[in-house]
């Protein structure tokens, strides 16, 4: 007689699990999704590219890059998918059947590999490098930056900001290798080369070669195909998890498991801490986020259809260095598909870079080549893009400092910049420029005759009318 309110308990017990389990189901966090067991490369043939591409968006599928040149996506691909492309009538090539516990080529660099060689530069060169860490991994390494300047242990307001990183992804094994060559030019190039002597005398070079070490170190130990950080066993996708517009537009996946999963909120990442304590606390005039693969230059916005608000300087700048490269120049949108907290739109949006990613390598060479038949090629290659940039900080701009403002209102963004185009009676406002904590401005333009009027807390000051500026950069301080 003992057993029937036993079972009666045991029945109460289950239907409160079921309860829970439902409500965690609705959740979405709880119950793991299917996760697709990848380990092909497929490259399929499209007729029509972005139909193509939101296709594969709605399978949730990895893209891993494309060929606009020979019209074709390469997929990373489970049996399943496989079948689904062939039953939807995709024209689909199998170029290779990936085993991910085989490392990539030992040329490329370990995360330690990465810190031993800063720190061997910055014993070289101690008065034109300095090493510092950005923050700690989950892991527990250090996310490392070298800036490169004159005098480098002195931050100084003169000097304009340039920042340049690789590696958000972490199967992405080229990029820290063209930042690498980077410094090594920037270094050896100095009291040598004229125009290298010059750009690090007066800027301030930030270089940080590998933003994602946990994940690179988990590329090196037991999954080649690793993209995302290593958080949460499953981890995030760095370059989806940047605050601005995050989660906003489809262009990211809330999935744990999906290579672009976007993280529990916007900003969660150390990755992401780490890079945009960097750009709060330098303000870079122009940055390059380096990625692999397909061969494009690009620019803001992410989501569909957004374009940047000065887009009449942004988007000629990536133009041509897609010209210098032979890259195909845009934004994500119009070259692959909508991403949502992306670096570089955060860069723009809330920290005024002019931001740039460049997918570097084609598709027949993947993320991971042979290293002694690629990485020269392509670290050469791809010197005329971050030249082009260092170069462009003496081109048409206005730079200088604004005096008179205090520590705290310049700390809070109260001091602008009003930047009129076409100065007298018809002019329009270009762009609202907040003026650098410590005082230092830097705003990249097109040629052209401009109004610039100093604004302090919403109210307007002082007023430069007609201001001209041609082929290079007008140097000009403001007092308030
Ligand atoms: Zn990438």
């Amino acid at each position: 007689m003992l057993w029937r309110p036993f079972l009666l308990v045991l029945f109460l017990f289950l239907a409160s699990l079921a309860v829970t389990n439902a409500v965690r189901a609705d959740s979405g966090d709880f119950f793991a999704p299917w996760i697709p067991d990848r380990t092909t490369i497929g490259r399929v043939e499209y007729f029509d590219y972005h139909l193509a591409m939101l296709d594969f968006r709605k399978h949730d599928m990895e893209v891993l890059g494309v060929d606009l040149k020979h019209h074709s996506i390469d997929l990373y691909l489970s049996q399943d998918e496989i079948q689904l492309l062939k039953t939807n009538g995709y024209k689909l090539t199998i170029v290779e059947e990936k085993n991910l516990m085989l490392a990539p080529d030992a040329g490329y660099k370990t995360p330690a590999e990465i810190a031993t060689y800063l720190r061997d530069v910055n014993q070289r060169y101690p008065e034109l490098t300095k090493l510092e860490s950005l923050g700690k991994t989950v892991e527990g390494r250090d996310i490392w930056a070298i800036k490169i300047s004159t005098n480098a242990s002195v931050a100084d307001p003169a000097k304009s900001k340039i920042f340049f990183n690789g590696m958000h992804h972490a199967r992405e094994v080229m990029t820290p290798e063209i930042m690498l060559d980077m410094v090594d030019r920037l270094t050896q190039g100095y009291g040598s080369d004229n125009t290298i002597t010059k750009w690090v005398e007066n800027n301030e070079i930030w270089v940080v070669p590998m933003v994602n070490p946990d994940g690179n170190n988990r590329v090196w130990t037991s999954n080649s195909m690793w993209r995302k950080n290593v958080a949460y066993g499953q981890g995030v996708d760095v370059n989806r998890n940047y605050p601005f517009a995050w989660g906003t537009c489809n262009g990211s996946s809330g999935s744990a498991y999906s290579d672009t999963y976007r993280g529990p909120s916007a900003g969660s990442e150390l990755e992401t801490k780490a890079i945009l304590g960097l750009v709060a606390r330098t303000h870079p005039v122009f940055s390059i986020s380096y990625h692999s693969y397909s061969e494009l230059v690009i620019y803001p916005y992410g989501c569909d259809g957004a374009r940047a608000e000065t887009r009449s300087v942004i988007e000629p700048i990536g133009t041509e260095i897609g010209r210098l490269l032979g890259y195909s120049p845009g934004t994500a949108w119009e070259l692959l598909y909508s991403v949502d907290g992306g670096d570089i739109d955060t860069y723009y949006n809330q920290y005024q870079v002019l931001p740039y990613v460049i997918e570097v390598n084609g598709s027949n060479e993947g993320f991971q080549p042979s290293y002694a038949k690629w990485r020269d090629k392509t670290v050469e290659k791809n010197r005329a893009g971050w030249r082009y940039l260092m170069e462009r900080l003496s081109g048409p701009g206005l730079k200088g400092q604004v005096r008179g403002a205090s520590v705290q209102e310049l700390a809070k963004g109260e001091v602008s910049l009003k930047v009129f185009t076409g100065a007298g009676g018809t002019r329009t406002l270009f762009e609202t420029y907040r003026v650098n904590p410590d005082g230092s401005y830097h705003i990249i333009l097109n040629p052209g005759t401009f109004d610039v009027e100093v604004v302090r807390a919403g109210r307007s000051g002082q007023t430069n009318a007609g201001l001209v500026i041609g082929n290079s950069r007008l140097d000009l301080d403001f007092t308030l």
